[in-house]
């Protein structure tokens, strides 16, 4: 074992997941750990959460009601 599960020390210690992380917060961590860090695979829930992240994103770029 050991070759797959590659720890980047560095990034983790540049990036720190935040203490009361919101699904935001964690779904940007965790892209960002897969995309540099191999140390643990991506949570099944945060793929999930992910998804739904991308379902609201092409909803939300409608345009049209912005209130500011
Ligand atoms: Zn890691």
């Amino acid at each position: 074992m050991g070759q797959m599960s590659k720890i980047n020390a560095e990034w983790h210690k540049a990036n720190r997941m935040p203490k009361n992380p919101t699904k935001a917060e964690r779904i940007t961590w965790h892209r960002a750990h897969a995309a540099h860090c191999g140390c643990r695979e991506m949570p099944e829930s945060i793929r999930k959460l992910i998804e739904e992240g991308i379902n609201t994103a092409r909803g939300k770029q409608q345009r049209g009601s912005s209130r500011r």
